[in-house]
């Protein structure tokens, strides 16, 4: 197994013991939780649907290029490994932990199953991941998409941008107390995100620390 999908299969395992022992009311509160980034999620989808589903089928997917998920050792929070986790049946977690046993090839990421994307909330940089080119022909063609995509961008921000109390931050927050760790907790781990948090008065020592 590549160092990648070790680390990958290290979260994942986590989050499924932390989640398997979570009580009614700790899932219940975990869902309640994630429901907002779930439904920004489902705008994201249905923008894709709207203006690029059938250009990316078309010309990258069926054609095999995939040109997006075309690269070894894509990046992802742990927060979108909870998420996507918390909302799939047992066969889409097992698709998971399956694709991550497969051979490693460096011309495309793990996850790319032959319906796509393996996992049933796609890590939040490939969802926003258009190749320039398109982006640009379907922005000329639909000028509106242009400014929902910017909202769109905008949006993201409260839920991944940690100048202020952010889903990513917290969730990551909420399976550190329970004892999990994982490469891929960013916020809690990444110098650039740490030095954000810092500014805003999120992390011990801060000057601004907010009350
Ligand atoms: S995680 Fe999914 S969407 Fe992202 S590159 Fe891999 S297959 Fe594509």
């Amino acid at each position: 197994m590549s160092e990648y999908n070790r680390e990958q299969w290290q979260s994942f395992t986590a989050v499924k013991a932390a989640i398997e022992k979570m009580t009614e009311e700790e899932l219940a509160a975990l869902r309640f939780a994630v429901e907002p980034y779930l439904a920004f999620r489902r705008q994201l989808h249905a923008f894709h649907e709207k203006y690029f589903t059938l250009h990316c089928a078309g010309r990258c997917f069926e054609t095999g290029l995939s040109a997006c998920c075309g690269f070894e050792s894509i990046f992802t929070f742990f927060a979108d490994q909870v998420a996507t986790y918390l909302v799939s049946d047992q066969e889409a977690r097992d698709r998971i932990f399956h694709a991550l046993l497969r051979p490693y090839r460096s011309d495309r990421c793990v996850y790319l199953g032959p319906k796509g994307c393996v996992w049933s909330v796609p890590p939040i940089s490939c969802a926003f991941f258009y190749c320039e080119a398109l982006k640009e022909e379907v922005f000329a063609a639909h000028p509106e998409a242009a400014s929902v995509w910017q909202r769109l961008r905008e949006a993201e921000k409260a839920f991944t941008y940690p100048d202020r109390p952010v889903l990513f931050d917290t969730l990551e927050a909420l399976f550190c107390e329970k004892g999990v760790d994982s490469p891929h907790m960013y916020f809690h781990k990444s110098p650039g995100l740490l030095r954000i948090k810092k500014e805003a008065g999120l992390v011990a020592g801060s000057v601004n620390r907010r009350r």
